[in-house]
């Protein structure tokens, strides 16, 4: 028995990362699972390996979001889940970030959040989920990301108020907010083949072990568990909450 046996869920930016877990666990715990990314060769690989349905879904364009819910419906016959995990990130300080720079992080982070549920929700089973990937910077600031973090912050406002409207049909909304995890996004050297990505590794790792209580970055499949037991029955009873997992980072400061 799989903690997700019947269930059709669908993630966004799954073809790798944080959303790759995700897509690998929920198969492992029995749903049927829709891979959804703008990296089509990743995500169809990934798909034909754990037997699920590749659809290629750029989360900020409405007709994309029309087109990955009725290929789910096609294959599948309904839709019970959906993670909204794809994000991007862009490194400036608030003054030095032009418009489109910060038009592009809203229209993926926040627009796709928000197109998500708009599209997904009506045609979801009753009884279904949503999780939506927020971060450690939905709740507290971090110089540098201020487009980032003003998306993150806003998907927080949508999960709650998602959480208000669907109740009545048992959907429940919540969001997770990781603090560092090593994927691509901390650790871009993972995608460049001329890089030394352990070296890379190692050194955040120096890094969060400084910054992080628990002294160590989060691993993409410690997000995948928390998103399972956000889909699953076992939070049957919790719905509009943000979901905090970052090895403790945002507990306070250590001044001895
Ligand atoms: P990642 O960069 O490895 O994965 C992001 C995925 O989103 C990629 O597969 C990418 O192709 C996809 N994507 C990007 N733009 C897209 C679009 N327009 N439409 C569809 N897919 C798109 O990074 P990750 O760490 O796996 O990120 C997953 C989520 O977790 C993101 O929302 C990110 O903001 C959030 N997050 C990451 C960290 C971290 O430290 N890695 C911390 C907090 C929150």
């Amino acid at each position: 028995m799989g903690k997700l046996d019947g269930r059709v869920i669908l993630v966004t930016g799954a073809a790798r990362g944080q959303g790759e877990q995700e897509a690998r666990l929920f198969r492992a715990e029995g749903a049927e699972v829709v891979v959804a990314d703008v990296l089509d060769d990743q995500g169809e690989d990934l798909a034909k390996e754990i037997g699920a349905r590749y659809v290629h879904l750029d989360v900020g364009r409405e007709s994309d979001w029309q087109a990955a819910v009725s290929a789910a419906m096609d294959t599948y016959g309904r839709i019970d889940g959906l993670v909204n995990n794809a994000g991007i990130l862009r490194f400036n300080s608030l003054v030095d970030t032009p418009l489109d720079e910060f038009m592009q992080v809203v229209q993926v982070n926040q627009v796709g959040c928000f197109l998500g549920v708009r599209t997904v929700a009506p045609r979801m089973a009753d009884g279904g989920t949503i999780v939506n990937t927020a971060s450690y910077t939905a709740v507290t600031g971090m110089a540098a990301v201020g487009a980032y973090a003003a998306t993150k912050h806003a998907i927080l406002g949508l999960t709650r108020v998602a959480a208000l409207e669907l109740a009545q049909r048992h959907i429940r909304v919540n969001a997770m907010c990781p603090g560092a995890i090593d994927t691509a996004m901390s650790n871009p050297a993972q995608l460049d083949p001329a890089a030394d990505a352990e070296a890379m590794s190692q050194a955040l790792d120096g890094l969060y072990r400084k910054l992080v209580p628990l002294g160590r970055i989060g691993k993409p499949e410690e997000v995948a568990k928390l998103a399972l037991f956000l889909t699953s029955d076992d939070s049957s009873y919790i719905t509009g909450q943000p979901f905090v997992i970052d090895g403790g980072w945002l507990a306070g400061v250590a001044v001895v």
